[in-house]
């Protein structure tokens, strides 16, 4: 599957021990993620990941492209509700895109627990099935 990990910046801190407490479960798969986030994931748990564009300067624009041509299987995206986003179009528009496709998306610690156990007990692998129907 592939991944897309995305956190503000209030929320880095929570994604990074997320990642590496399901490092295990993260490591089968193929990860992205915006510039700075996908940077500390890196660092905290030296998986490889694809990186795109810090957030405000694109990054959730590149991963919209991503799921418009149906290459994202699941986005974890951890939101500070709280604070103000200069870039908030972009991230109305991934989230749309995420409707508009059928693709799974989780925008905080909660939905993101139960995505990654659902994704290891291989619930998600309906994803494939969309994938090859499509190819
Ligand atoms: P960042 O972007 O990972 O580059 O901080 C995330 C965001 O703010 O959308």
């Amino acid at each position: 599957m592939n991944i897309a990990l995305i956190a503000h910046d209030e929320k880095k801190q929570e994604m990074i021990q997320f990642t590496v407490a399901y490092k295990d479960i993260l490591k089968k798969h193929m990860l992205f993620a915006t510039g700075t986030t996908g940077t500390k994931i890196e660092d905290a748990t030296q998986l490889p990941i694809v990186k795109f564009q810090s957030g405000p300067l694109g990054g959730d624009q590149q991963i919209g492209a991503k799921i418009a041509e149906e290459q994202m299987d699941i986005i974890i995206f951890l939101r500070d509700p709280l604070t103000a986003q200069p870039h908030e179009p972009d991230i109305t528009a991934l989230l749309r895109l995420c409707d508009v496709h059928q693709i799974p998306v989780v925008t905080n610690l909660a939905g993101a627990e139960i995505v990654i156990r659902a994704l290891d007990r291989g619930d998600m692998d309906w994803r494939n099935i969309v994938k090859e129907k499509k190819d």
